[in-house]
């Protein structure tokens, strides 16, 4: 059994749907995880907004627009029209739950409810093809499985036993179609797996269902050497490591979602990336095993703010840094890089939500200067320190851009170096042209 995967854009459009239909009818027994289609979820986005401000005719005008938009594409990809009524019915279903929402009281609860709706119109549409094709499929509902426990983590055992039930109960069945993102929390309410959470639905459905792949289609040809939006000439990366493959997500390459890694590795089922556009491409298999002695990939991550600390009480003094990270953690932001030397350390983070407080906190401590709008660049590959040469390779490339950090060491992975953001474009060509000339 496989997991197979759809990106929103690879749902993204009436093409896009019959393509996937094509590529998920291969006569073996497939679950199907869907996103909502591109876009969509956005939308919903906005349309919570529009209620929590408690503007329902903003929130009424978006609805119209969606569902003029739903219709478009009812009316091109069916083509009889018994199956075009049928799927206005649930176009109609889903659009009249979403007018209602926006009559009553909108909490936490009503905004997740809103934000299920992408994902159940995809596949609620994807059925409805299948069935107008004659393919027998089972569309499983994820609410009925998909479950996080009290600290908003997926309930593994939970999902695994539920999922085996019901797998059970169709032993002849090829296909099953599902929805990625969603799931129901402690308490039985609608919930999701958070923004771009489908893969990591996958990742889960994978794992419990004991699956021999898990195939994450997008509409890009797999994890490239490099970000292909900034850099000419980029190569997809045939093979990865599941380490290599969380530095890359996690610095930026968004072609596969950081969360998706752990289950799959945890279960050593392989990950698939495959492009949606050439289905025959051979894309990037992750898995437990690659080849060594090789720097694979490079990717960006932006909106990086740098704190440095210095105190001359930190010389040959213990617990300092324990009270540095204390801070971090009273205030739930969690550290990306770090640096030290003996009169400073050196810091970045992301979340930049209470960068004040923190900052008022880390005074106490010492001189604190912050940086902002900074990069962390990520060179991911066989980099154990008894390699030679290739830190010494991805610093040189650096050449005149004026570096703020440096880590390497922390895994056996990764080298990230810290520089401003618009130098990131230049920094990302100079490694491409060091690193992966000749390839
Ligand atoms: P999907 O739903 O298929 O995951 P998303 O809309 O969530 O698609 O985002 C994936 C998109 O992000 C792809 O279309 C890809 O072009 C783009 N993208 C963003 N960052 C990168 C990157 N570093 N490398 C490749 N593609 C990227
Ligand atoms: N539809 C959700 C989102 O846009 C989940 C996903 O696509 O993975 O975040
Ligand atoms: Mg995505």
């Amino acid at each position: 059994m496989k997991v197979l995967k759809f990106g929103g854009t690879s749902v993204g459009s009436v093409e896009r749907i019959k393509e996937v239909a094509k590529l998920i009818t291969d006569g073996e027994r497939n679950i199907v995880v869907l996103s909502a289609m591109s876009g969509t979820t956005n939308t919903l986005v906005e349309i919570s907004n529009y209620l929590s401000q408690k503007n329902p005719e903003g929130a009424n005008e978006i609805i119209n627009k969606l569902e003029a938009k739903y219709k478009q594409t009812v009316d091109s990809l069916y083509s009889t029209d018994e199956y075009k009524q049928k799927a206005l019915g649930i176009l109609k279903t889903h659009f009249d739950e979403l007018r209602l929402l926006a009559k009553d009281m909108f909490t936490l609860f009503e905004e997740k409810v809103v934000l299920s709706k992408g994902e159940l119109l995809s596949t609620n549409l994807m059925q409805l093809y299948l069935n107008e094709q004659h393919v027998d499929s089972v569309l499983l509902p994820a609410l009925d499985f998909m479950r996080t426990d009290r600290n908003n983590e997926p309930d593994a055992v939970y999902i695994k036993e539920k999922l085996q039930t019901i797998l059970d109960t169709y032993p002849d069945t090829k296909l099953f179609i599902t929805q990625g993102y969603i799931c129901r929390n402690a308490y039985g309410e609608i919930d999701n797996l958070q923004r771009g959470g489908s893969d990591y639905s996958a990742s889960l459905i994978g794992a419990a269902a004991g699956a021999s792949e898990i195939e994450i289609w997008t509409d890009i040809d797999g994890m490239h050497n490099n970000d292909p939006r900034f850099v000419d000439h980029t190569q997809p990366v045939r093979h990865l490591l599941f380490e290599e493959a969380a530095e890359l997500a996690y610095f930026g390459a968004k072609i596969l979602h950081p969360t998706c890694i752990q289950p799959a590795k945890y279960a050593n089922i392989p990950v698939r990336l495959l492009n949606t556009m050439d289905p025959s491409a051979p894309g990037t298999l992750i898995s437990n095993s690659t080849e060594q002695g090789m720097i694979k990939a490079v990717a960006a991550k932006d909106n990086i703010t740098a704190i440095k600390i210095k105190s001359s009480r930190m010389l040959l003094a213990y617990g300092f840094l324990r009270k540095v990270f204390e801070i971090f953690e009273s205030y739930r932001t969690s550290i990306d890089m770090i640096c030290t030397s003996e009169v400073g350390v050196s810091i970045t983070i992301d979340n930049t939500t209470h960068l004040k407080d923190i900052l008022d906190d880390l005074k106490k401590y010492g001189t604190v200067t912050v940086d902002h709008d900074m990069c962390i660049i990520c060179v991911v590959g066989d980099l154990e320190w008894d390699n030679v040469g290739f830190e010494a390779k991805a610093i040189e490339a650096m050449g005149d851009i004026q570096v703020r950090m440096i880590s390497y060491g922390g895994s056996n992975y990764n080298i990230s170096m810290l520089i401003r953001q618009e130098d990131k474009k230049k920094a990302l060509q100079s490694l491409s042209n060091k690193l992966f000339a000749n390839k």
